[in-house]
Protein backbone atom coordinates (compact mmCIF):
# COMPACT_ATOMS: atom_id res chain seq x y z
CA UNK A 1 0.00 0.00 0.00
CA UNK A 2 1.11 3.34 -1.16
CA UNK A 3 2.00 5.93 1.68
CA UNK A 4 -0.23 8.15 0.39
CA UNK A 5 -3.19 5.70 0.83
CA UNK A 6 -2.39 4.97 4.08
CA UNK A 7 -2.50 8.48 5.38
CA UNK A 8 -5.43 9.08 3.50
CA UNK A 9 -6.90 5.92 5.10
CA UNK A 10 -5.11 6.54 8.61
CA UNK A 11 -6.82 10.16 8.41
CA UNK A 12 -10.81 8.50 7.04
CA UNK A 13 -10.81 6.51 10.50
CA UNK A 14 -9.66 9.51 12.84
CA UNK A 15 -11.61 11.73 11.08
CA UNK A 16 -14.43 9.09 11.58
CA UNK A 17 -13.49 8.65 15.28
CA UNK A 18 -13.68 12.25 15.64
CA UNK A 19 -17.17 12.43 14.27
CA UNK A 20 -18.65 10.02 16.48
CA UNK A 21 -16.65 11.43 19.70
CA UNK A 22 -15.87 14.98 20.77
CA UNK A 23 -12.89 13.55 22.04
CA UNK A 24 -9.22 14.99 21.21
CA UNK A 25 -5.62 13.98 22.00
CA UNK A 26 -2.73 16.49 21.23
CA UNK A 27 0.71 16.15 21.36
CA UNK A 28 2.94 18.03 23.74
CA UNK A 29 6.03 16.44 23.06
CA UNK A 30 8.25 14.15 25.26
CA UNK A 31 5.79 11.59 25.94
CA UNK A 32 2.87 14.46 27.40
CA UNK A 33 -0.39 14.63 25.36
CA UNK A 34 -3.57 16.86 26.26
CA UNK A 35 -6.85 14.90 26.40
CA UNK A 36 -9.96 17.55 25.88
CA UNK A 37 -13.51 16.31 26.46
CA UNK A 38 -15.93 19.17 25.09
CA UNK A 39 -14.94 21.71 28.01
CA UNK A 40 -12.54 19.59 30.42
CA UNK A 41 -9.18 18.87 29.85
CA UNK A 42 -6.61 16.55 31.44
CA UNK A 43 -3.14 15.34 30.26
CA UNK A 44 -1.54 11.92 30.23
CA UNK A 45 2.52 11.14 29.85
CA UNK A 46 3.26 8.10 27.81
CA UNK A 47 7.05 6.43 29.03
CA UNK A 48 8.88 3.14 27.83
CA UNK A 49 7.53 1.82 31.10
CA UNK A 50 3.95 3.09 31.31
CA UNK A 51 1.58 6.06 31.09
CA UNK A 52 0.62 8.76 33.69
CA UNK A 53 -3.10 9.50 33.44
CA UNK A 54 -4.35 12.77 34.98
CA UNK A 55 -8.29 13.58 35.62
CA UNK A 56 -10.10 10.45 33.69
CA UNK A 57 -13.05 13.53 33.55
CA UNK A 58 -16.31 11.16 32.89
CA UNK A 59 -16.55 7.03 32.29
CA UNK A 60 -17.20 7.46 28.71
CA UNK A 61 -14.24 9.86 28.12
CA UNK A 62 -11.92 7.55 30.26
CA UNK A 63 -13.78 4.56 28.55
CA UNK A 64 -12.27 6.27 25.26
CA UNK A 65 -9.01 7.66 26.07
CA UNK A 66 -7.96 3.95 28.11
CA UNK A 67 -8.86 2.90 24.36
CA UNK A 68 -6.61 4.91 22.69
CA UNK A 69 -3.82 4.40 25.60
CA UNK A 70 -3.66 0.94 24.59
CA UNK A 71 -4.23 0.84 20.98
CA UNK A 72 -1.73 4.08 19.88
CA UNK A 73 0.91 3.33 22.40
CA UNK A 74 0.28 -0.21 24.00
CA UNK A 75 1.77 0.44 27.61
CA UNK A 76 0.38 0.10 30.56
CA UNK A 77 -1.15 2.37 32.75
CA UNK A 78 0.96 3.04 35.87
CA UNK A 79 -0.34 5.92 37.54
CA UNK A 80 -4.02 7.92 37.91
CA UNK A 81 -3.45 11.34 39.39
CA UNK A 82 -6.47 13.21 40.92
CA UNK A 83 -5.90 17.04 40.64
CA UNK A 84 -8.58 17.47 43.41
CA UNK A 85 -12.33 16.29 44.36
CA UNK A 86 -14.93 17.65 42.03
CA UNK A 87 -17.29 14.71 40.11
CA UNK A 88 -16.76 16.29 37.09
CA UNK A 89 -12.96 16.06 36.54
CA UNK A 90 -12.03 12.67 38.49
CA UNK A 91 -15.13 10.30 37.50
CA UNK A 92 -14.95 7.32 35.41
CA UNK A 93 -11.35 5.90 37.22
CA UNK A 94 -13.00 2.62 37.42
CA UNK A 95 -11.81 2.23 33.95
CA UNK A 96 -8.09 2.28 34.59
CA UNK A 97 -8.43 -0.39 37.61
CA UNK A 98 -5.71 -2.85 37.40
CA UNK A 99 -2.79 -4.75 39.75
CA UNK A 100 -0.68 -2.52 38.14
CA UNK A 101 -2.49 0.62 38.82
CA UNK A 102 -1.55 3.29 41.79
CA UNK A 103 -4.69 5.67 41.84
CA UNK A 104 -2.91 9.07 43.29
CA UNK A 105 -4.40 11.81 45.54
CA UNK A 106 -4.59 14.84 48.12
CA UNK A 107 -5.61 13.41 51.90
CA UNK A 108 -8.32 16.00 51.60
CA UNK A 109 -9.41 15.05 48.45
CA UNK A 110 -9.50 11.18 49.69
CA UNK A 111 -11.23 12.32 52.73
CA UNK A 112 -13.92 14.20 50.55
CA UNK A 113 -14.54 10.96 48.20
CA UNK A 114 -15.13 8.57 51.30
CA UNK A 115 -16.91 11.25 52.90
CA UNK A 116 -19.52 12.00 50.29
CA UNK A 117 -19.24 8.73 49.00
CA UNK A 118 -18.27 9.57 45.74
CA UNK A 119 -18.46 7.13 42.80
CA UNK A 120 -15.14 7.05 41.61
CA UNK A 121 -11.85 4.73 42.90
CA UNK A 122 -10.85 5.61 46.44
CA UNK A 123 -6.92 6.59 45.97
CA UNK A 124 -4.16 4.01 46.90
CA UNK A 125 -1.44 6.91 47.40
CA UNK A 126 -2.43 9.87 49.19
CA UNK A 127 0.07 12.90 50.27
CA UNK A 128 0.27 16.15 52.43
CA UNK A 129 2.58 18.83 50.85
CA UNK A 130 4.27 16.93 48.24
CA UNK A 131 4.66 13.89 46.18
CA UNK A 132 7.24 12.62 43.35
CA UNK A 133 6.48 10.27 40.94
CA UNK A 134 9.45 8.60 38.89
CA UNK A 135 8.49 6.78 35.86
CA UNK A 136 10.23 5.78 32.62
CA UNK A 137 13.41 8.54 32.86
CA UNK A 138 10.54 11.09 33.47
CA UNK A 139 9.36 13.27 37.15
CA UNK A 140 6.19 13.90 38.18
CA UNK A 141 5.69 16.45 41.11
CA UNK A 142 2.61 17.02 43.00
CA UNK A 143 2.08 19.96 45.57
CA UNK A 144 -0.38 21.32 47.59
CA UNK A 145 -0.34 25.02 48.25
CA UNK A 146 -3.21 25.03 50.93
CA UNK A 147 -6.75 25.67 49.78
CA UNK A 148 -7.56 27.70 46.30
CA UNK A 149 -11.26 25.77 44.83
CA UNK A 150 -12.57 22.44 46.43
CA UNK A 151 -10.51 19.95 48.27
CA UNK A 152 -7.03 18.72 48.23
CA UNK A 153 -6.52 21.06 44.66
CA UNK A 154 -2.60 20.45 44.02
CA UNK A 155 -0.15 21.48 40.64
CA UNK A 156 0.88 18.60 38.70
CA UNK A 157 4.46 19.45 37.55
CA UNK A 158 5.66 17.64 34.31
CA UNK A 159 9.75 18.55 34.88
CA UNK A 160 11.30 16.87 32.16
CA UNK A 161 8.18 18.27 29.80
CA UNK A 162 8.87 21.71 31.84
CA UNK A 163 4.71 21.20 31.91
CA UNK A 164 2.45 22.58 34.60
CA UNK A 165 -0.88 20.99 34.96
CA UNK A 166 -3.67 22.90 37.67
CA UNK A 167 -7.59 22.62 37.66
CA UNK A 168 -9.66 25.87 37.98
CA UNK A 169 -7.65 27.97 40.12
CA UNK A 170 -5.96 28.93 37.10
CA UNK A 171 -7.61 30.17 33.47
CA UNK A 172 -6.13 30.67 30.47
CA UNK A 173 -8.10 32.68 27.48
CA UNK A 174 -11.22 32.68 29.79
CA UNK A 175 -12.59 34.56 32.52
CA UNK A 176 -12.69 32.22 35.98
CA UNK A 177 -15.85 30.95 36.26
CA UNK A 178 -18.76 33.36 36.75
CA UNK A 179 -19.40 33.79 40.53
CA UNK A 180 -16.24 31.63 41.67
CA UNK A 181 -18.61 28.89 43.63
CA UNK A 182 -16.11 26.95 45.82
CA UNK A 183 -13.42 29.58 45.14
CA UNK A 184 -11.02 30.74 47.94
CA UNK A 185 -9.91 33.82 45.96
CA UNK A 186 -6.66 34.65 48.39
CA UNK A 187 -6.22 31.15 48.14
CA UNK A 188 -6.22 30.84 44.16
CA UNK A 189 -3.42 34.33 44.70
CA UNK A 190 -1.58 32.50 46.89
CA UNK A 191 -1.52 29.08 44.73
CA UNK A 192 -0.69 30.84 41.65
CA UNK A 193 1.79 32.92 42.92
CA UNK A 194 3.82 29.76 44.80
CA UNK A 195 3.57 27.57 41.29
CA UNK A 196 5.31 30.68 38.70
CA UNK A 197 8.25 30.09 40.91
CA UNK A 198 8.43 26.34 39.13
CA UNK A 199 10.52 26.47 35.90
CA UNK A 200 7.58 25.41 33.29
CA UNK A 201 6.76 26.91 29.56
CA UNK A 202 3.97 24.89 28.88
CA UNK A 203 0.80 25.65 31.45
CA UNK A 204 -1.90 23.33 30.49
CA UNK A 205 -5.78 24.06 32.48
CA UNK A 206 -8.70 21.96 32.80
CA UNK A 207 -10.60 24.21 31.21
CA UNK A 208 -10.12 26.39 28.05
CA UNK A 209 -6.49 27.26 26.54
CA UNK A 210 -2.88 25.85 26.68
CA UNK A 211 -0.92 29.05 27.29
CA UNK A 212 2.42 29.70 29.11
CA UNK A 213 4.26 31.23 31.87
CA UNK A 214 3.55 34.97 30.74
CA UNK A 215 -0.53 33.75 30.51
CA UNK A 216 -0.14 32.30 33.82
CA UNK A 217 1.50 35.71 34.96
CA UNK A 218 -1.30 37.49 33.65
CA UNK A 219 -4.17 35.74 34.69
CA UNK A 220 -2.80 36.11 38.17
CA UNK A 221 -2.85 40.01 37.69
CA UNK A 222 -6.21 39.74 36.86
CA UNK A 223 -7.41 37.88 40.14
CA UNK A 224 -5.04 39.94 41.87
CA UNK A 225 -6.72 43.21 40.53
CA UNK A 226 -9.92 41.85 41.11
CA UNK A 227 -9.74 41.31 44.32
CA UNK A 228 -7.98 44.71 45.73
CA UNK A 229 -10.18 46.20 43.82
CA UNK A 230 -13.38 44.89 45.31
CA UNK A 231 -12.01 45.00 48.70
CA UNK A 232 -11.11 48.78 48.38
CA UNK A 233 -14.69 49.39 47.29
CA UNK A 234 -15.98 47.27 50.45
CA UNK A 235 -13.83 49.14 52.94
CA UNK A 236 -14.91 52.63 51.03
CA UNK A 237 -18.55 51.45 52.05
CA UNK A 238 -19.84 51.05 48.66
CA UNK A 239 -22.59 48.93 47.59
CA UNK A 240 -22.22 45.91 45.00
CA UNK A 241 -23.81 47.69 42.48
CA UNK A 242 -21.81 50.86 42.76
CA UNK A 243 -18.53 48.45 43.05
CA UNK A 244 -19.62 46.51 39.79
CA UNK A 245 -20.13 50.09 38.28
CA UNK A 246 -16.64 51.35 39.43
CA UNK A 247 -14.60 48.38 38.02
CA UNK A 248 -13.53 48.06 34.58
CA UNK A 249 -10.51 45.75 34.46
CA UNK A 250 -10.75 46.57 30.51
CA UNK A 251 -7.37 45.32 29.97
CA UNK A 252 -8.48 41.94 30.27
CA UNK A 253 -11.64 42.50 27.52
CA UNK A 254 -10.24 40.27 25.11
CA UNK A 255 -10.98 37.12 27.79
CA UNK A 256 -13.83 34.64 26.88
CA UNK A 257 -16.93 35.67 28.76
CA UNK A 258 -15.76 38.91 29.93
CA UNK A 259 -18.44 40.62 29.81
CA UNK A 260 -21.01 38.59 31.04
CA UNK A 261 -18.84 37.18 33.60
CA UNK A 262 -17.00 40.31 35.32
CA UNK A 263 -19.63 41.22 36.95
CA UNK A 264 -20.21 38.06 38.52
CA UNK A 265 -16.78 37.30 39.52
CA UNK A 266 -17.33 40.60 41.12
CA UNK A 267 -20.13 39.69 43.23
CA UNK A 268 -17.96 36.16 43.97
CA UNK A 269 -15.44 38.04 45.67
CA UNK A 270 -17.67 40.46 47.22
CA UNK A 271 -19.71 37.45 48.92
CA UNK A 272 -16.23 35.97 49.78
CA UNK A 273 -15.45 39.15 51.38
CA UNK A 274 -18.53 39.55 53.73
CA UNK A 275 -18.98 35.45 54.21
CA UNK A 276 -15.25 34.28 54.97
CA UNK A 277 -13.42 37.34 55.68
CA UNK A 278 -16.73 38.34 57.79
CA UNK A 279 -16.58 42.18 56.46
CA UNK A 280 -20.46 41.60 56.59
CA UNK A 281 -20.62 41.60 60.38
CA UNK A 282 -17.50 44.14 60.80
CA UNK A 283 -18.46 46.52 63.68
CA UNK A 284 -16.18 48.97 62.29
CA UNK A 285 -17.23 48.94 58.68
ZN1 LIG B 1 -13.66 22.41 36.64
Amino acid sequence: MSRLLQTLIATSLLLIGFMAQSYEIEDLGDGLHRFIDDRHRSVFLITPEGAVVTDPLNKKAATWLNEQIKTRFNVPVKYVIYSHNHSDHIYGAEVFKSPHTTFVAHKLTAQDIKNTQMKTVMPTLTFDDELTLNLGGSTVKLNYHGPNDGRGSVSILFEKQKTLFVVDWIVIGRMPWQKLWSYDIQGMINSTQAVLKYDFDTFVGGHADIGNKADVTRYLSYIEQLYSQVTAGALAGQSLDEIKKNIKLDQFSDLKQFDAWLPLNIEGVYERLMEESGMGWRSDL
